[in-house]
């Protein structure tokens, strides 16, 4: 396999003039510095743009194929946003400047824009105040069960239970167990919450429920009223899971339905691209109730119109990240809802919700569908059909990739069999969506009349089928490149 190293040739370079600059000072000790220069590939700058540039090839992702990856939300964020956070005046600024204009105006500006996300946030899902720091998802649920979990103690109520519902996020259990909560789970009726299984398991003990909404079959919890009535009769609180917001953004506010507290992915819905491992963030909203447990510190605005970052909050939670979370993310996501406004965010979750049902309506006849009615922003597909010849949901899911898009999530949710889960995002034109059809509806066919040819695939892509075992006990991560 060929890398930058192997390329390397003794006293090869390439040239980048600069400016004459003066010698560094040396701020390190003598004894720390290197006695040898470090072993970089000697290659010339040709060498490194044909090695980068083909490598970059190789790379999947949305700026060249669609990415149907459902729960993900792979979706295309104008470029825009990257110039707006590598604004010299925001990434030159270090967290522990001066805050008030006495001391310098450096500030006063990034905090103005954490004040106005906050309050964006807030009107976007009626919630009553958010806190911005978690830095991922699943960072923002354990955030919100701990606020939870601060309301009871702070009550001396005796909790011990979250229930969460067999069609949740599995960050939802999870994030309940690590707070230290008893998981109590219930099973769905027709794709969605049961009402009457949740009355079976209710009682005082229960702390709260943690709903993913729309869940992860993609379907609306059309029982909301009564669920929130339910769990607030027992001083319980409702977490709603906010991660996919691009289903529901301008037609639905959780705060006004009822629930305590919910988190958002702006790393899925706000403008920063999800995946390849963050930069994320997961801000937490809460209802009035909760807000003294908030964790700190909290913007605030002074009576002179100064932003003040503070720390005086007696029953906070305390901090869940270091300064602000992820202000980057955080300032794209407020150039996006800026840039969007109220229209444009409706519009959002109109052409997620109609892209996703587009593609259901062409597949229902080729594919399984469980749930087959209105979807939100994904549907959940099912390959039992093509099992009967063989050619489970991964075959499908490899030959996709020869077609040059990316696979839909495949085995998850758990509670259906062989499934595919297909987010087509807002971004996609009906172009894209119908050559994703037309591909898939070749593999299908393919599965009928000659199904070995799929238990190969990819055979196109830089790597091959992988043998996934092997994969996950012996993982080599240059094999093959
Ligand atoms: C992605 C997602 C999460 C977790 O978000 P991370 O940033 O990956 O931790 C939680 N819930 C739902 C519904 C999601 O889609």
């Amino acid at each position: 396999m060929e890398t930058i190293f192997s390329k390397s040739r003794p006293g090869r370079r390439g040239v980048w003039p600069k400016p004459a600059q003066k010698e560094a000072k040396n701020y390190l000790p003598e004894n720390l510095l290197r006695s040898q220069r470090p072993k970089l590939p000697e290659v010339s700058e040709l060498d490194v743009v044909r090695h980068y540039t083909l490598l970059s090839r190789k790379n999947f992702g949305v700026d060249s194929n669609f990415y149907p990856l459902g729960s993900c939300t792979m979706k295309y964020n104008p470029k825009f946003l990257e110039e707006v956070a590598s604004l010299p005046g925001f990434t030159k600024l270090h967290p522990l400047l001066p805050q008030l204009k006495s001391a310098g105006h450096h500030t006063q500006g990034a905090l103005e824009i954490l004040y106005e996300t906050e309050r964006l946030l807030c009107e976007i899902t009626g919630m009553n105040a958010f806190t911005l720091q978690p830095l991922a998802g699943a960072h923002g649920e354990l955030t919100g069960v701990m606020l939870i979990a601060a309301y009871h103690q702070h009550k001396g109520n005796k909790k011990t239970k979250i229930i969460v519902p067999d069609s949740a996020h599995g960050t939802n259990p999870a994030s309940a167990a690590i707070a230290g909560y008893k998981v109590v789970s219930i099973k769905s009726k027709d794709g969605i919450i049961d009402p009457r299984a949740l009355e079976e398991v209710l009682d005082e003990e229960v702390a709260g429920l943690m709903m993913t909404c729309p869940n992860t079959l993609g379907l609306f919890e059309k029982h909301l009223p009564e669920i929130v009535k339910l769990i607030h009769s027992v001083d319980g609180l409702l977490y709603y899971d906010g991660a996919n917001l691009n289903a529901i953004l301008g037609k639905m506010r959780v705060g006004d339905v009822g629930f305590d507290v919910v988190h958002l992915n702006l790393h899925k819905t706000f403008a920063t691209p999800h995946g390849g491992g963050g930069p994320g963030a997961g801000p937490v909203g809460v209802s009035k109730k909760l807000e003294p447990f908030l964790p700190i510190s909290r913007v605030v605005k002074l009576e002179d119109g100064q932003f003040f970052l503070n720390y005086n909050y007696p029953l906070s939670i305390g901090y869940v990240a270091p300064f602000y979370g992820n202000f980057g993310v955080i300032l794209k996501a407020y150039a996006y809802i800026l840039r969007l406004g109220r229209e444009g965010l409706i519009r959002v979750s109109e052409h997620a919700v109609l892209a996703a049902n587009y593609l259901r309506k062409k597949l229902e006849d080729y594919l399984e569908i469980p749930y087959n009615r209105t979807c939100m922003h994904e549907f959940v597909a099912s390959a039992v059909k093509q099992v009967k010849k063989g050619v489970r949901a991964l075959d499908i899911a490899k030959a996709l990739l020869d077609k040059g898009h990316h696979a839909p999530t495949i085995y998850f949710p758990l509670i259906v069999k062989e499934c595919l889960m297909i987010e087509p995002t807002e971004t996609e034109s009906k172009e894209t969506l119908d050559r994703f059809v037309d591909d898939l509806i070749d593999i299908l066919n393919t599965a009928e009349k000659y199904p070995e040819y799929l238990l190969q695939a990819p055979s196109k892509t830089p790597v091959r089928r992988l043998d996934e075992v092997k994969a996950a006990r012996n993982m080599e991560l240059v094999e093959n490149v």
